[in-house]
């Protein structure tokens, strides 16, 4: 029997959703995040913030000026430069911008005044160590997944002095791009870490390779491994792609019990000028996802897709498949309508056994605006869908809006990787 006492009638069941999706305790299960062990790795301020790729391209929209004068600049020039053209010379209403105000605000500063030196100040007054703990505490997020690359000179030293695993509150994901899409890279990188692979597919190269990855997930206690594939990945294919998730990625995730996470659909610099802000988005194949999927029902994958077009397809798929978890609203999708729109139709289509939403910040106050506005909409399609059941009599506790939140927010990653 149902206690009555908890059951929230009428108009306060969209106000208790509201109110409970502002304090649920999150886990982003994906970020470009670091712990501050990390040193420089882990960006923050004002600077960062402004400098953020996604602010860089939206400032050219604005400007006749050259790219190299741009990146010939200092940081703290370029975030002068987009400050003056985003925020001044033009109300900043795009996600990105107003979330750069959200971030502003809710650390106490005072948006009003204009004044970037004052915000500059008053945030690098700050240690590295009491910002991380306020953006955590202002953004209710319990729990953050890096992306961590042992290829990256800068960041192995501290995972191979035993200092990657010192906070708690940070989890490692083993990042695999350059094994999937940049092979000759790998090689010499693998090579000069000892381990003994040739650019020609042997077995010796394979076991050499899965040697790695065993040796640094377990390193880091690795979550999972991660990818981001253009949109013209297909599977199977006689190619090399196919062959490492064959032969190298999917028998170390099997035998590590880990996901594989494939984030699928970027073309990679469709302007170089723009450097890092110069990457779009790619209409992807969802059936290599299936194939995936149904090659390897005991494996099971964690999959984004860059493309709007290709959701719909997504969430059909993971009705079908169990190993397959959709998470997130990637990059361009980030952003209010594509959020509400998919987070819509994936409760319709998956009820709540789906992640929808992670934040892939890389300054760490991003964390502020980017779960802010998530959490905002995924309230209201929540509310919508239990306001819906309440019509024909159906009635939710307290308790279940708790228990329904914490899957989405955050249990649902954890019982996807049996933890
Ligand atoms: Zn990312």
């Amino acid at each position: 029997m149902m206690n009555t006492q908890n059951v929230i009638s009428g108009a306060d069941l969209r106000q208790t959703v509201n109110r409970l999706v502002q304090t649920a305790p999150v886990t982003d299960m994906h970020t470009h995040l670091y712990a501050p062990e990390f040193g420089e790795l882990l960006l923050w301020g004002v600077d960062e913030l402004l400098t953020y790729h996604y602010l860089i391209s939206e400032s050219f929209r604005w400007s006749e000026e050259d790219y190299d004068l741009f990146w010939s600049m200092s940081k703290r020039e370029q975030a002068d430069w987009i400050w003056k053209r985003l925020f001044i010379d033009h109300s900043p209403v795009s996600e990105a911008a107003s979330g750069f105000i959200t971030i502003l605000d809710r650390l106490g500063l005072d948006v009003s005044t204009r004044n970037l030196d004052d915000y500059r100040q008053a945030i690098a007054s700050r240690t590295v160590e009491e910002q991380v703990d306020t953006v955590m505490q202002i953004a209710g997020i319990e729990k953050i997944v890096m992306t961590n690359d042992p290829f990256d000179p800068v960041e192995r030293p501290v995972w191979l002095a035993g200092n990657g695993k010192s906070d708690p509150r940070f989890y490692a994901a083993l990042r695999v791009d350059a094994l999937l899409n940049d092979w000759p890279h790998a090689v010499s990188e693998l090579q000069a870490l000892g381990y003994e692979v040739q650019a020609e597919w042997s077995q010796r190269t394979q076991a050499e390779t899965r040697r790695f990855l065993k040796e640094w997930i377990v390193r880091m206690d690795a979550l999972y491994l991660a990818v981001s594939m253009p949109g013209d990945f297909v599977y199977p294919a006689d190619d090399h792609r196919s062959s490492m998730i064959d032969d190298v990625m999917i028998p170390v995730c099997q035998e590590q019990k880990i996901p594989f996470a494939l984030m699928i659909g970027v073309r990679r610099r469709v302007n170089p000028g723009l450097k890092l802000a110069g990457d779009m988005s790619m209409l992807s194949d969802v059936s290599a996802v299936e194939a995936l999927c149904r090659r390897y029902p005991e494996q099971k994958f964690l999959v984004t897709m860059l493309a709007r077009e290709n959701q719909h397809e997504l969430t059909v798929l993971a009705r079908k498949f169990r190993n397959l978890m959709i998470f997130g609203c990637w990059w361009f999708l980030h952003i209010e309508s594509m959020v509400e729109e998919m987070t819509r139709f994936r409760m319709e289509l998956l009820g709540t056994s789906m992640i929808p939403q992670h934040s892939d910040c890389r300054v760490f106050e991003q964390l502020i605006y980017k779960w802010e506005h998530s959490r905002k909409i995924i309230g209201t399609v929540l509310a919508d869908k239990y306001e819906r059941l309440q019509q024909s009599g159906w009635q939710v506790t307290e308790d279940e809006i708790k228990r329904d939140l914490d899957d989405m927010l955050n249990r649902n990653f954890w019982r996807f990787l049996g933890k």
